[in-house]
């Protein structure tokens, strides 16, 4: 006899930021949550900062970043010229962000589900179909039933593909090339992040928490060049192009290998259906000139939460209400990413700095 389906409110299917957020949500206000998890590939270290505009965000979800996460007070940009601008966050009302330790927060998050009852799996879905109104999934031995399934698999959108959405990529290919560096002597005394723009990208470098320097340079390299760029001596070769952040990695060495990344903005053709939802990365992946990503993904996972429980209490409009608020803010990202793109007038002739 096949199992009796176990009956869930919502399967997560990703346990990155998003997911994990999301699934705090719905368990704080009493939804059964499964969260499937798989370890990524990559260590997924990318130096990222979180914007001050995320501090609501993050103490809805119960956290404290002060202790276990770097401050930054602000941004330091050479776009446009070879200036330096500097953008002070403690003008800005919800005053300094944070320099992430990615891993370190994602764990926060987990536990944080983890003592409101979420369940986490590392077991991947064998199974998958619709039945009037429920999706019943096999997830290793076990069979579940639900009225809600969550894609927050990021810029994998494993679900998504699943179920037959396509991805829509937006403006240009472009990668990140992401390389960590350790001091040789005294750690980097800024606590700012660097933005400089050079003829073939533009580069990103930022203290991290442990002292180590995180750098990404983004770009669209033809293969021959990617190849180059991750070699040590291709890496420094390319960082003398700079004037500032070479300034910045100087007295540093790289820790590893550097690696290329996906770096393009994207998004799923559409982010809602008939009992499932996307958020994070999987709705929508914004350039990381934005450095909102990680704002999005939270922002996106309380309002999917909302829209989930406002479903289930029988408001057919909650999924159009989810839908909007995911168009409106592609719509901003986009306008926002044009108008920064188009400030950088100094090498008209260059691929990566066509009109996009
Ligand atoms: C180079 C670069 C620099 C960035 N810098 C910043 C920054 O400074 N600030 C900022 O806010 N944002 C930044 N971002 C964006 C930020 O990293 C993302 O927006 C954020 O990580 C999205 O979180 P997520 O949970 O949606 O997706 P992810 O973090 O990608 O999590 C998805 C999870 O799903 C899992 N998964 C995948 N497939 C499956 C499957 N089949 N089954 C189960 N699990 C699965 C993955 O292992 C992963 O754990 C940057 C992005 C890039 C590429």
């Amino acid at each position: 006899m096949p199992p009796k389906p176990i009956t869930i409110d919502c399967l997560i299917v990703g346990g990155g930021i998003a997911g994990c957020a999301c699934a705090v949500h719905l368990a704080r206000h009493g939804l059964q949550v499964v969260v499937l998890e798989r370890p990524p590939t990559r260590p997924q270290c990318f130096g990222e900062s979180l914007a001050p505009a995320a501090r609501p965000l993050v103490h809805e979800l119960g956290l404290d970043l002060d202790r276990e996460h770097s401050i930054c007070p602000g941004n330091l940009a050479a776009w446009g010229s070879d200036a330096l601008y500097h953008h002070d966050f403690l003008a800005t009302p919800y005053g300094h962000g944070w320099h992430l330790n990615r891993p370190h927060f994602e764990q926060q998050l987990r536990q944080r589900g983890l003592g409101l009852g979420v369940t986490f799996s590392s077991v991947s879905i064998s199974y998958l179909e619709r039945q009037s109104e429920r999706w019943i999934m096999g997830v290793g031995e076990q069979l579940f039933q639900t009225r809600w399934l969550i894609e927050a698999t990021g810029r994998a959108r494993w679900l998504a593909r699943r179920l037959g959405i396509q991805t829509q990529i937006d403006g240009p290919k472009q990668l990140g090339l992401v390389a960590m560096l350790e001091p040789q002597a005294q750690p980097w005394p800024d606590q700012r992040s660097l933005v400089e723009a050079v003829a073939d990208g533009w580069w990103y470098v930022a203290r991290v928490p442990q002292a180590q320097m995180a750098s990404i340079f983004i770009g669209h390299p033809t293969a021959t060049q990617r190849q180059k760029l991750v070699h040590a001596e291709g890496w420094w070769q390319a960082l003398k192009c700079s004037t500032w952040a070479k300034q910045w990695l100087d007295q540093h060495q790289l820790c590893a290998q550097p690696y290329w990344v996906d770096a393009s903005s994207s998004r799923l053709d559409r982010c809602y259906g008939n009992g499932w939802l996307a958020i994070g990365d999987a709705a929508m992946s914004y350039d990381p000139l934005a450095a909102h990503g990680i704002t999005v993904g939270l922002t996106s996972a309380r309002d999917a939460a909302q829209c989930l429980i406002a479903a289930n209490q029988g408001s057919i409009a909650a999924l159009h209400g989810y839908g909007h608020q995911i168009e409106q803010a592609w719509q901003a990202y986009r306008q926002l990413r044009q108008q920064i793109y188009a400030q950088e007038q100094r090498w008209p002739d260059r691929p990566f700095w066509q009109p996009r």
